[in-house]
């Protein structure tokens, strides 16, 4: 038997309760977690120093038994790497219990930090186990923490050998699935899937290595789809951390829409600008823009070569760093409004790469070795971005513009500048420049903004989503050309035909300020109408609901008259994370949605992980054939705790708000029963009774050809076509080939929607569309024949839809259903739409 007292003082709290995944699912293994009201970690026992984390954020200690003991103080803190830690004790040290081992500034970690909570681990290899622990109560340094024995057989039995720490590497040659290689989020993936082993990681590929905790090394390796590359670890957990790896690199990533593949490739036209006037560019966000031109040009801090001390230097960079750091948190939590939901996102990955360890070690050895903190900094940004710049892969390449905004922010900062130095625009301005960051794109008053012309740039980059999420029409790639146009020249930028037209006479401009000012005005009309409850020409009622993934699009829905939202994504909050959120904040993500919808309803579909929707930190096996695996509410019912803390999250809600809950990829009422089951659980410990609707999506062949089964136990039916397309056609809804034969208003696919609805119908059901064909303002008088009463569309489509839907009566929709249902192609039911339904004017 083994005694381990507390190493620290402060609170004792079960290790479900740490916002992390791998420790809450006992993933490295058993334990419990301090919450911390002192500075110093003690050994909790005798033992051996057999770990010391090199950013002196975690130790383990080895028992004279063997027993291997993780203290991981905080969480997420192997980010700080070693900013707040000092450590007392080397590597290799025999310690007793209650020595110091290592102290820690509380003040910096309660801020920067994801937790506080410090987990004290069993670790799972070495065949120990917890037999009794002291939980729920102040412990000081000393206090009796956990008894510790040998673990059943069966446990030791499959306990894998531990390497030394000294041990050789282990290695995995593996061949990568991903769609588009390690670009900027599998290598986050990647980094992410590493964070919490001790293991020593590494990447080689094309005759180069990379520490795989760093993202921009990653992705300088240039790995492409296809690719055989050796992972290697070595240190305890070497074995689990290659799993890990690999793991990551398996999952087959969506293949790029044919529109958006075609958008990433410049025109090779781009470069010269035609007699004519008209330069080629590529979309990245649509509309038509007129104006002038404004020429920006990305300022250019001077910085010294030569530092004063190292010391010094080291300070000034660390201090910039976070400044820098706090201007980017602000961003990563700012106010809501257009693109801001894309700048906070974009905000999030700065906030990884200000901290990424390759970056920061190569700019500190710069230091040390006698440069200024600007000229390592830049130095080392500008060296990572070249290293971007050369690899094949268009989207590789765009994420060095990220670096380099980077570089910029963190100078600004160094020389004493911050902020007020973004250009007064005029209104009607066409922003022209080389590339624009996105932090130079957000200082700008973006209602002064009538268009954006790149030079270069691509239509992925993170300022072409703030563009298109800001509304801006933009142009990227239009070349060189672009930069001699001078200061206050006219120009139209039609972004729907990827032209820059740079003399284009006064009736052209007359023309197209008209078309702007009437597609404004349209706008403003179908807006203003869209706010009316939706009806048929006869006056029946259809709800037009919204789909949405962000609470800025729970604000552009209501904008757009949306009548409450008919599918929430909640993937948002899962994603891009190391992991699961609490369901403290789940149930707070889900208020705030519900408070921008007002007294709209919302239906909150339960996580739909899996598939194309990978999650880093659930350990999913490699699936041969993920869109068949473990995906939607099969995910959630082998992950229970996740499910129970989203259902729990979404009960607490409940008393508050109109909502209502849905289950993606229900195959039948087996499904729901086992959620229910996890419900009526959750209520019996809240103490309350589930008055929550409870839908299930039909999106798989099965779940409609059993409809009736499903309507009979279920509160409502919603159709997610996507899904249900996919696997009826046996199409794959990321396939670039396929993509154009993936259609929704396949015969196929009206008659199990046909079906299900009929089926709701008989037992009082109601049925929504959530998937893209409600979206399809031409395809919804064919749905209400069909029998749907809800659609529940992207916002922005929202008006035309009412428009649509007023323009017809049920009996007209029920004609064009019955002859839909006869036609052998999809193809041969989009001439039927287009045939009975004449384009719709604006309302008045
Ligand atoms: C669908 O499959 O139609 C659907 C709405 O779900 P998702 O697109 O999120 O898979
Ligand atoms: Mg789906």
């Amino acid at each position: 038997m083994i005694t381990l007292l507390a190493p620290l003082a402060g609170w004792s709290t079960p290790l479900a309760e740490v916002p992390d995944e791998v420790f809450a699912a006992c993933l490295l293994g058993d334990g419990l977690a301090i919450d911390p009201t002192a500075e110093t970690l003690h050994a909790p026992c005798d033992g051996e120093l057999v770990l010391v984390a090199a950013s002196g954020h975690a130790v383990t200690v080895r028992t004279p038994d063997g027993c291997d003991v993780l203290l991981h103080v905080g969480i997420d803190t192997v980010g700080l790497a070693g900013e707040g830690f000092k450590v007392h004790v080397a590597q290799g040290a025999r310690v007793h219990a209650g020595d110091a081992l290592l102290s820690f500034d509380l003040d910096l970690l309660a801020r920067r930090a994801r937790s506080l909570l410090t987990p004290v681990i069993v670790t799972a290899e070495r065949g120990f186990q917890v037999l009794r622990r002291s939980l729920d109560r102040a412990v000081a340094v000393g206090d009796f923490l956990m008894e510790i024995g040998p673990a059943t057989a069966s446990v030791t039995a499959t306990a894998p050998a531990v390497a030394p720490a000294a041990a050789p590497a282990l290695t995995r040659r593996v061949r990568v699935k991903l769609g588009h290689g390690i670009h900027a989020r599998p290598a986050a993936l990647l980094v992410a899937s590493v964070r919490n082993v001790a293991a020593e990681v590494r990447v080689a590929a094309h005759g180069r290595h990379a520490n795989a905790r760093s993202t921009v090394a990653l992705m300088a390796l240039g790995v492409q789809h296809g690719d055989e590359i050796e992972l290697s670890a070595s240190g305890p957990d070497a074995a689990a951390a290659l799993e890990a790896m690999a793991a990551v690199l398996s999952v087959p990533a969506p293949a790029p829409t044919p529109a958006s593949a075609a958008r990433a490739v410049p025109t090779a036209a781009a470069a010269t600008v035609p007699a004519d006037g008209m330069l080629a560019g590529v979309t990245a966000s649509p509309g038509l823009g007129v104006g002038e031109a404004v020429q920006l040009r990305r300022p250019e801090p001077q910085v010294r070569e030569t530092g004063a001390d190292p010391a010094t230097e080291d300070a000034l960079l660390a201090r910039a760093r976070a400044a820098v750091r706090v201007q980017l948190e602000r961003a990563a939590q700012g106010r809501d409004g257009p693109g801001r939901d894309a700048a906070r996102e974009i905000a999030t990955a700065h906030l990884a790469l200000l901290d990424d360890p390759e970056l920061v070690s190569g700019a500190g050895a710069l230091v040390r070795a006698g440069k200024s903190a600007g000229f390592a900094w830049r130095s080392t940004l500008r060296a990572a971005a070249q290293a971007l710049l050369q690899l094949p892969d268009p989207r590789l390449r765009e994420r060095a513009d990220d670096l380099l905004d980077l570089e910029s922010q963190v100078l600004v900062v160094l020389q004493g500048e911050a902020g007020g130095t973004a250009p007064q625009l005029m209104a009607h301005s066409i922003v022209i420049a080389r590339e624009l960051l996105p932090s130079q794109l957000l200082a700008l008053d973006g209602s002064r903004i009538a268009g954006i012309g790149l030079a270069g740039g691509g239509a992925t980059s993170h300022v072409s989503i703030i563009a298109a999420a800001m509304g801006i029409p933009t142009l990227v790639a239009l070349g060189p050309a672009v930069l001699a146009i001078a200061d206050g020249t006219s120009l139209v930028l039609d972004g729907g035909r990827g032209v820059l037209e740079t003399r284009p006479g006064p009736a052209r401009l007359a023309r197209a300020r008209g078309e702007v000012a009437a597609l404004s005005t349209r706008r403003t009309s179908e807006l203003a109408a869209a706010q009316r409850e939706s009806r048929t020409a006869d006056g029946i009622r259809i709800e037009v609901f919204a789909n949405i993934g962000s609470l800025a699009e729970a604000a552009a829905a209501v904008k757009h008259g949306a009548e409450g939202c008919g599918l929430l994504r909640t993937e948002f909050l899962f994603l891009d994370r190391q992991s699961a959120p609490s369901e403290r904040e789940q149930t707070a993500a889900y208020e705030a949605i519900a408070t921008a919808l007002g007294a709209r309803p919302l239906t909150i579909r339960t996580l739909d992980a899996g598939g194309d929707k990978p999650i880093a930190y659930l350990p999913l096996p490699p699936e041969e054939n993920p869109a068949l695996g473990l995906r939607g509410v099969r995910t959630g019912l082998a992950f229970p705790e996740l499910l129970r803390t989203q259902l729990r999250a979404v009960l607490a809600l409940r008393a508050r708000t109109r909502c209502r809950l849905l289950l993606p990829m229900i195959t039948d009422v087996e499904d729901l029963r086992a959620v229910r089951a996890l419900l009526d659980e959750a209520c019996r410990e809240l103490r309350s009774a589930a008055e929550l609707e409870v839908g299930v999506m039909i999106e798989t062949p099965a779940a409609a050809l059993l409809a009736d089964s499903l309507a009979r136990a279920a509160d409502f039916l919603s159709i997610g076509t996507n899904d249900l397309t996919q696997y009826t056609l046996a199409m794959d809804r990321g396939h670039p080939q396929l993509a154009a034969r993936l259609d929704a208003l396949h015969p196929a696919v009206l008659h199990l929607i046909a079906r299900t609805a009929q089926a709701a119908r008989a037992h009082g059901r109601h049925t929504a569309v959530c998937g893209g064909l409600a979206s399809e303002a031409l395809a919804a008088p064919l749905l209400i024949g069909l029998g749907v009463n809800e659609l529940s569309a992207v916002p922005a489509v929202i008006p035309q839809l009412k428009a649509r839907i007023g323009s017809v009566t049920l009996a007209q929709c029920r004609e064009l259903a019955q002859q839909a249902l006869k036609a052998d192609t999809a193809a041969a039911v989009r001439e039927l739409l287009a045939r009975a339904l004449p384009p719709v004017e604006a309302p008045p």
